[in-house]
């Protein structure tokens, strides 16, 4: 049973409508396709733990412990463990030495994740103990990506590698596992400690003048898009996209980008820059936003 489904990182979604609308650093274009691809490390973990029965499954779960923070993946509460699971969609060759991650084809050194997700591991035990949750912790680390192959991998590391996260997922269903009120407690309580501001957000400084302005394709990320009657279509991969679709998917990044500025007919005018007319952007946004009429004129929530 999934007690939190993931969602995908505001700071994600944030740095796609900026790499699409500005330019970015390589830093932040770096840290952006990290996100991505954790990002879809996490959802194909998913897909495979949706068999998992007799569980509560908590994904994406930040907790605030000893003024440190925990990042977890997914925990799965089992019957006599927790598991503590960190998803790493790692692509390539990889080997271990000492306590160092390096890539055999550039040598370059990776965060080693076990040692990451061993301090996690710690303060989650730390934060059980002070509520009185008398739980085992386990942590392992998923390599989930079928192109990972790590040499030298130590067999007494929580590591899961590609060709075991099939058997991992299976023994769980091949345990016994009955749940009852003191899991259901343990599942809330974790819930109720949920930090939803994330510390480790840093994204990059924009303002609106600098910010392009239009309408993009929903699908290549390209400004070719030209009005074919009720849609726009796209020249560069030839999707479509209903007026009112591409109308409301802009005004949902104008307000992600700038939740200070007030969602006005003129505001989302100009930030959809294009061929639709005042009248348009104001049908839509009384269709489905609610109108506020103040002194300083009329603007939508
Ligand atoms: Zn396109």
């Amino acid at each position: 049973m999934i007690i939190k489904d993931r969602q995908e990182p505001i700071e994600l979604k944030l740095l796609r409508i900026l790499y699409t609308r500005m330019e970015l650093t390589e830093k932040e274009k770096f840290r952006y396709l990290n996100l991505q691809k954790g990002f879809e490390g996490e959802v194909a973990f998913d897909r495979t733990a949706e068999s998992i029965l007799e569980r509560y499954i908590i994904n994406d779960l930040l907790l605030e412990v000893n003024n440190s923070y925990v990042q977890i993946d997914s925990l799965i509460i089992s019957q006599d463990v927790i598991h503590l699971l960190d998803i790493k969609n790692y692509e390539g060759d990889c080997y271990l030495e000492g306590d160092k991650l390096y890539s055999v084809t550039t040598n370059r050194e990776y965060k080693n994740p076990i040692i990451q997700l061993k301090r996690s591991a710690t303060l989650l035990r730390q934060l059980l103990q002070t509520l009185k949750l008398n739980f085992l912790v386990e942590p392992s680390v998923i390599f989930i990506n079928p192109e990972f192959t790590l040499y030298q991998a130590p067999m007494d590391q929580p590591i899961i590698l590609p060709t075991q996260v099939q058997s991992f997922i299976s023994s769980f269903n091949n345990t016994p596992s009955k749940l009852n009120d003191h899991h259901k407690k343990l599942s809330q309580t974790l819930l109720s400690l949920h930090q939803t501001k994330n510390p480790y957000t840093n994204p990059p400084e924009y303002n609106f003048d600098q910010i392009q302005k239009g309408i993009y394709c929903n699908s290549c990320y390209s400004y070719l898009v030209f009005r074919n009657n009720s849609s726009y279509l796209c020249k560069n991969c030839g999707e479509q996209e209903s007026i009112r679709a591409a109308i409301l998917r802009n005004i949902d990044e104008f307000e992600l980008l700038f939740p200070e500025k007030r969602i006005t007919t003129q505001s989302i005018y100009e930030w959809c820059n294009t061929d639709i007319s005042r009248k348009t952007i104001m049908r839509v946004l009384k269709e489905h936003y609610t109108m506020n009429s103040k002194a300083k004129g009329t603007f939508y929530k």
